[in-house]
């Protein structure tokens, strides 16, 4: 039988997380293979101008941050390949991993899963989703369809607010639908996007309906207001949801310990309920999500496994 590649450090994702971590592990000599997930770079590359990661006093788009990220980390040794692990196998020694269809054992794994869009969950928005239906602003604002027509944004937070000033380059009027009547936004997020005249706030409404799956577009959208329970309909020509995400941590399920949200648990620091795993970034913070505390989390992740290593190989 082929005996599978042996690594020493494996990382899943590329975000600020996983680069990091791979920055640091391959400084460390342990040569490290990060393993991209299907979005390289991760969630930080369908941002605009990053404004908050410190060093970049102009801000910096967030594309071309990830690619300096990795481009840092391959500098020092590190290889980053396209994939997606299918299967893990944390109960042996080494740990099994299955990336599409090829098998990998390494003595250690970070996890840097990040996390991925929130869905409304409804019929109407999966029918629609791609055909007026989008998570990302950034990605397909400036499309045809959405130009000079009225869009809505749904959510309340800092990537609602970001996305509705964004949208106002090309949507005729922004209508940014929150189911509280005060943002979860940043303060300065909050109040750049609610003085923009472009920008309608719809409060205390939730999207109960995305129109019209019978026409394959999006035309409008229905709204049910929470505090009265008026049912209302709003019409527009795209629909960018963005009320959160959810972590990627599905194949960890039973093995790894986690909260009921699906966010890792670290035992302490970086590690995990099972030796020589790390966990690092948005798949085990709920609290800060930022891309600055995604990279301590990968360096810490990258020391610790680099400290296993040095005990196990003594
Ligand atoms: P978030 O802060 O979790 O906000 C999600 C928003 O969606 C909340 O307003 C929430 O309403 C709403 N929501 C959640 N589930 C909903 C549902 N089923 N139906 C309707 N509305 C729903 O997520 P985020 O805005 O993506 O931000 C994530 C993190 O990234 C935050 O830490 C944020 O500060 C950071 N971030 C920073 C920047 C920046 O600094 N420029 C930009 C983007 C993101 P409630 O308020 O009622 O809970």
């Amino acid at each position: 039988m082929v005996r599978a590649p042996m690594e020493k450090v494996v990382i899943i994702g590329s975000g600020c997380a996983g680069l990091t971590a791979a920055l640091y592990a391959a400084r460390a000599d342990l040569q490290p293979l990060v393993l991209t997930g299907n979005q390289p770079g991760g969630l930080l590359t369908t941002t605009t101008i990053v404004e908050n990661y410190p060093g970049f006093p102009d801000g910096v788009d967030g594309y071309e941050l990830m690619t300096r990220m990795q481009k840092q980390a391959e500098r020092f040794g590190a290889r980053v390949r396209f994939g997606t692990v299918g299967a893990v196998d944390l109960s042996r020694r080494p740990f099994g991993l299955t990336v599409d269809d090829d098998r990998l054992e390494t003595e250690t794994l970070i996890i840097a899963s990040g996390a991925s869009h929130r869905h409304l969950g409804l019929d109407s928005e999966r029918q629609l989703e791609n055909k007026g239906v989008t998570y990302c602003a950034t990605c397909d604002g400036a499309l045809p369809p959405f130009r000079n027509q009225p869009l809505v944004v749904v959510g309340g937070g800092d990537t609602a607010c970001e996305d509705a000033l964004y949208l106002t380059r090309f949507g005729s009027v922004v209508h940014l639908i929150h189911r509280r009547d005060t943002l979860r936004a940043s303060k300065i997020m909050a109040e750049r996007a609610l003085a923009n005249p472009k920008i309608k706030p719809v409060w205390d409404s939730v999207v109960t309906e995305i129109l019209d799956a019978s026409e394959g577009k999006v035309t409008g959208v229905r709204l049910k207001n929470v505090k009265t329970g008026a049912e209302t309909s709003l019409e527009c020509a795209g629909a960018f949801v963005a009320i959160g995400h959810v972590p990627n941590t599905q194949l960890f399920q039973g093995i790894i310990n986690m909260d009921e949200s699906g966010y890792i648990v670290p035992r302490h620091s970086a590690a995990t309920n099972v030796a020589g795993v790390f966990v690092a970034g948005d798949c085990a913070d709920k609290v800060y999500r930022q891309a600055v505390t995604a990279a301590g989390m990968g360096c810490a992740a990258a020391i610790e496994a680099e400290r296993y290593l040095a005990a196990l190989h003594k």
